[in-house]
């Protein structure tokens, strides 16, 4: 069952950059990875297989828990807007073409996310910032 946000609220984001979904404010936001950029770099986590004629595709890190057409996904490719996106299940990997998509971006109060470090996409680890004061002399 979903956590309802005021549970959810209290749980202090340790390793934020590796979850998939966030709902730390007002909005709801979702990683999403882009399966077409899984074949454009050649990742050697795609696996595919044959079924009645068609090619299916897959990602065997489960980073999304889909399998695809290969030939709808490139026909999609070739028109405007492209096959677009699908949920990220598992944390995504460097190679991987990830966004953060905000369901209810509207909705978001005006101190924006409370949780930036979800926007940080896993190259390199451990992450961190560094934030700078500055005061006038
Ligand atoms: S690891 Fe990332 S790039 Fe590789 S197949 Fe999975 S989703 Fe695609
Ligand atoms: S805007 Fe930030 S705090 Fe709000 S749900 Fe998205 S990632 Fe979480």
């Amino acid at each position: 069952m979903q956590p309802q946000t005021s549970e959810v609220e209290c749980v202090l984001p340790l390793r934020p950059q590796d979850e998939v979904a966030c709902q730390r404010c007002e909005v709801h936001c979702d990683k999403v990875v882009y399966p077409s950029a899984c074949l454009e770099r050649a990742c050697p986590f795609v696996y595919s297989y044959e079924d009645h004629g068609h090619t299916y595709i897959g990602c065997m890190q489960k980073v999304y828990d889909v399998e695809l057409d290969v030939d709808l996904l490139r026909a999609a490719e070739r028109r405007r807007g492209g096959f677009g996106a699908v949920r990220a299940t598992h944390r995504p990997l460097p190679m991987c073409r990830v966004e953060v998509e905000a369901c209810y971006a509207t909705r978001g109060d005006e101190l924006g996310c409370v949780n930036p470090e979800f926007y940080e996409l896993p190259l390199g680890e451990p992450n961190f910032r560094i934030f700078a004061e500055l005061k006038a002399s």
